[in-house]
């Protein structure tokens, strides 16, 4: 019996890792807008913290000073101020409208955990900016530990992976369903997980950090059930504890 499982188990585990890993990577190569994969969705996962963008932006106009009046310089000063206070009101607003206070969660003891081991503040959700964004923004210290989900295989363990960073992706099955968690923007040299491993809920797979197309440490936790992505914080709202 026991050989014959682990066999099966591990076709299984091979099956998800195929398709997983290579429609992502074919269409990460692919121009074609339609599909959208993990590493498109993660290109405007960056537009998520305002700060950097706002940085850069300064950091542009403030070359162009030299060829202005005081009085031109004194104005663009204002706009940039406003858009900047514009976009803190836009974050704000967005974290506000999160119900309750997630530094009280704790990862929990049940069959689904919360995947940041501290506390952390949502700010993006799934859904947001157009529907681009298929995660939920959880930003949280640099080095908080990172905790698997759910009790699965992972499937993706890389430094790299495209604008993700460095990303762990694990495949489960809760409730009948498949179940992809994707833990992204980790800190290098931080993922205790290869390809292939199993994982249970509430092991540390890595630590919170800022990899990738991302200017903050933050964990962009995202869920796919039967391969659609829903929102991982209703998910885990429904399920985590
Ligand atoms: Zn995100």
């Amino acid at each position: 019996m026991r050989p014959v499982r682990s066999l099966a188990v591990l076709a299984i585990v091979s099956g998800l890792i195929a398709t997983v890993a290579l429609p992502a990577y074919g269409a990460w190569q692919n121009t074609n807008p339609e599909p959208l994969t993990l590493q498109q969705v993660a290109l405007d996962d960056a537009q998520s913290l305002i700060v950097a963008s706002d940085a850069t932006q300064t950091q542009l106009d403030r070359n162009s000073y030299a060829a202005t009046t005081q009085e031109e310089i004194d104005r663009r000063k204002a706009a940039e101020a406003a858009e900047a206070a514009a976009a803190r009101a836009r974050t704000s607003a967005s974290v506000a409208s999160v119900p309750f206070d997630y530094s009280m969660i704790t990862p929990g003891s049940g069959t689904v955990r919360w995947p940041v081991g501290g506390p952390f503040t949502v700010t993006d959700r799934f859904g947001d900016r157009g529907g681009a964004h298929m995660g939920t923004d959880m930003v949280a210290a640099g080095g908080t530990p990172v905790y698997a989900s759910v009790d699965g295989a992972v499937s993706v363990s890389q430094d790299s992976y495209g604008a993700y960073g460095v990303t762990v992706v694990i495949e489960s099955i809760l409730n009948g369903q498949r179940v992809r968690t994707v833990y992204p923007h980790m800190q290098t040299g931080s993922r205790q997980v290869t390809v292939g491993q199993t994982v249970t809920a509430g092991q540390t797979i890595g630590l919170v950090g800022s990899t990738g197309r991302s200017t903050a440490n933050h964990l962009h936790f995202e869920v796919y059930v039967d391969d659609t992505a829903v929102d991982s914080l209703v998910w885990l709202q429904a399920n985590a504890g």
